[in-house]
């Protein structure tokens, strides 16, 4: 037996708690370097609403090693041209994205991650805590923003609401050409409207606003087309021809109130979203979920480390850029959503004269691999 079976052997089976993109993604690596896994989920299967999700071009040698990336690329499309609109579908600025990246059906891509895995080792209805392990079990807490592992570790670390609130789904739709391959992002008033195709005449779409105080959330269509009775009617054929609209709040962990905080105590670790949620401005906390699942797999089969340092290094390579992510989506939020009139027109104003290389600087942090380099050899 070489040095990395034995090591190898010390830990498994991991065992990771929470089903979604975090928990699916580290069972998948860790099946890909041939290590043993159990998940435990809570609800009765694994899926996710019917909505878009956006995977920025650096997570694709990941999806090659996990042989999934083909298969990816069948559930939606690229993405190549960004534009920013107003109301009146006036193209303000348009950015070509040098690595275009694909957007999905969420749904879909959790089927497939699901497939790829071992139902013997897949437990549903399975609720757990940390508690129920054993000291020296391993244990990858992948249970999302409500983490009851965080909220164990650190009770006092607080979940920042950004008062922002959304509503997606996914549109069937005839759109123009310059729609598809395409991200349009409307913009001014203190709402944003986006429009992103998903391949064929699926086009994913989200509304972003300011929550009012006492708002009475609705997912009733003509509703949220109010909001849009002054704009372009392209907004709200896209609303229309939606079956189903999902609603979510926008929140975050502020990364300065976990500084310095360890993301591990003895063999139990957090990722994902239960320890660096983020705002979804730049639509990366699932990808930077599957860095983590990668870049975790990867250290855990190195015979040279211990389980200690494995976690450390771990923590270390994510934070910066976890960090810098979170940041910018925050900023980015706060940047769309002013209540002044004249911050409103400046932002607008700026966009329209913002310089391709401005907005490759901004999405380069995005591509950044160097938190998980080593590991793509
Ligand atoms: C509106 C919106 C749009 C977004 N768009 C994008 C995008 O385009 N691209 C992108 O990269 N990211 C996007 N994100 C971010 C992304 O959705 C999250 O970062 C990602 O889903 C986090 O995955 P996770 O597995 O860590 O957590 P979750 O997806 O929350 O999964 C946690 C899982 O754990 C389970 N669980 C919880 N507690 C327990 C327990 N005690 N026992 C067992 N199971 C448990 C839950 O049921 C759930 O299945 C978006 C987020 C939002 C809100």
């Amino acid at each position: 037996m070489n040095d990395i079976e034995t090591k190898v052997k010390d830990f498994e089976p991991v065992n990771i708690i929470g089903g979604g993109i975090a928990g699916l993604a580290t069972a998948l690596a860790l099946k890909t370097l041939g290590i043993d896994y159990n998940i435990f989920e809570k609800s009765s299967e694994i899926k996710y609403e019917n909505v878009g999700l956006g995977i920025s071009a650096n997570i694709f040698p990941i999806l090659e090693k996990w042989k999934i990336l083909e298969e990816t690329r069948k559930l939606g499309t690229e993405i190549q041209d960004f534009y920013f609109v107003d109301k009146d579908l006036n193209y303000l600025n348009s950015f070509k994205i040098k690595s275009p990246a694909l957007s999905v059906n969420r749904r879909l891509f959790y089927q497939l991650l699901n497939e790829r895995l071992d139902k013997e080792k897949m437990h549903l209805n399975c609720i757990k805590s940390i508690n129920d392990f054993s000291e020296n079990e391993i244990v990858i807490s992948a249970d999302g923003i409500n983490s009851v592992t965080r909220q164990k570790y650190y009770p006092n670390l607080k979940i920042r609401n950004s008062n922002q609130i959304l509503w997606r789904g996914i549109s069937e739709i005839k759109l123009s050409e310059k729609f598809q391959n395409a991200y349009h992002d409307f913009i001014g008033g203190n709402l944003r409207f986006a429009i992103i195709h998903t391949g064929g005449d699926y086009y994913s779409w989200y509304v972003i606003k300011q929550k009012i105080n006492n708002e009475k959330v609705t997912l009733d269509k003509n509703t949220l087309k109010t909001f849009f009775k002054n704009y372009h009617p392209i907004v709200n054929s896209v609303i229309d021809k939606t079956k189903n609209v999902y609603f979510s709040e926008l929140l975050d962990i502020n990364p300065n109130d976990r500084k310095n905080l360890s993301w591990f105590k003895n063999k139990k670790l957090m990722i994902g979203d239960a320890i660096h949620p983020t705002t979804p401005n730049m639509a990366n906390g699932a990808c930077l979920a599957m860095e983590d699942a990668f870049l975790l797999a990867n250290l855990l089969s190195k015979s040279s480390l211990t389980l200690e340092e494995t976690f450390e290094v771990f923590q270390k390579q994510r934070t910066k850029k976890v960090d810098r992510i979170v940041v910018q989506s925050w900023w980015f939020g706060k940047l769309f959503h002013s209540k002044s009139k004249v911050f409103d027109y400046f932002i607008k104003a700026g966009i329209a004269i913002t310089p391709n290389f401005l907005f490759d600087k901004i999405y380069s942090n995005v591509l950044d691999k160097t938190n998980v380099d080593d590991s793509y050899e």
